[in-house]
């Protein structure tokens, strides 16, 4: 049967009617509100709307954020205030009168690879998105890895380096303030106050720099853009050789804006795997892109959601 995920971003949600399959029938989309029934409200809407006349049971939101998936509850979730502490499942499932599941939406994007993408072919996944923080996911003998609250896979903010920048966590050094879009925009700032005259430098002292700018730059040839990319690599490597030791995953799939980069960020990352995690873990884990793009965490949802009945025994497809 269809199923519908909704996607819940700071800015946007987008929910959709997605097949057994992976193909997106039906989207519609609305602005995140600020305030909490406003947020219910047009999160029932965009599920009425995407789910259509459809005969579809099941919808799983996706959220950024902390979550206890159990109580169907995001207890943090900094760029999404009026979402913490909501009846999100009690509340929706009166309103729409469907199944409604409550996922992190890491996982939901790691689960949509895991199914439809990247990791379609294997039983094993790791997915690391690289956007403004870090997310992941882990799929293990073919079941999302939750722990015991629904809260683990949390990746991004696994510690990295002790006396590393301060996280947005409170933390320092974690997997995200070293390698996420937002850390390639610090290097690059620092990297052009160094080298003012470089292309790099240039583009920073213009207005309405972005992160994203490095890779194009690097593409260009641009050898501070380069290096700003590279030392990106080596510490997404760091984290994700901790990663390949203890969860020997056969793909290691990489999303998010950052990972436009491609093998910019890729190769060094590789390398740091290599050198870092054990044999043969290290041997067997292809660190690749992932497949979706920013669908992952809809389609992922969607799968989710046809899964609902059976919280804790999630079998794939
Ligand atoms: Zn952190």
């Amino acid at each position: 049967m269809n199923a519908i995920g909704v996607d819940v971003g700071g800015t946007k949600i987008a929910a959709g009617l997605v097949t057994p399959g992976g193909k997106l029938l039906n989207e519609a989309r609305y602005p995140t509100a600020s305030e909490p029934s406003e947020l219910l409200d047009s999160l029932a809407r965009a599920i009425g709307e995407a789910a259509a006349n459809d005969d579809t049971d099941a919808a799983c939101v996706a959220v950024a954020g902390l979550l206890m998936a159990k109580e169907s509850k995001v207890v943090f979730s900094p760029n999404l205030r009026a979402i913490e502490d909501l009846p999100l499942k009690s509340e929706l499932e009166r309103r729409t009168g469907l199944t409604v599941t409550v996922e992190n939406d890491a996982n939901a994007a790691a689960w949509g690879e895991f199914v439809f993408g990247a990791g379609s072919e294997v039983e094993n996944l790791l997915f690391v998105t690289l956007g403004t923080g870090v997310g992941g996911g882990v799929i293990l003998d073919g079941n999302l890895l939750r722990g015991s609250q629904g809260a683990g896979g949390e990746l991004g903010h696994t510690t990295l380096h002790a006396t590393g920048p301060r996280c947005g966590c409170g933390n320092r050094g974690c997997f995200e303030i070293m390698a996420s879009g937002l850390a390639i925009e610090r290097r690059a700032r620092r990297a052009a106050a160094d080298k003012p005259d470089s292309e790099l430098g240039k583009a920073v002292a213009a207005k309405g720099f972005s992160g994203e700018e490095v890779t194009e730059l690097a593409r260009k040839g641009d050898a501070p853009s380069i290096s700003v990319l590279r030392e990106t690599g080596v510490w997404l490597g760091i984290g994700i050789a901790g990663f390949v030791n203890v969860f020997n995953p056969e793909v290691v799939a990489i999303g998010g804006g950052a990972a436009a980069a491609g093998d910019l960020i890729l190769e060094p990352a590789r390398r740091e795997v290599y050198l870092r995690a054990r044999s043969p873990s290290r041997d067997l884990a292809e660190i690749k892109p992932a497949t979706l793009g920013e669908k992952s965490g809809m389609l992922g949802a969607a799968a989710l959601a046809r899964n609902a009945s059976g919280w804790i025994a999630l079998e794939a497809g």
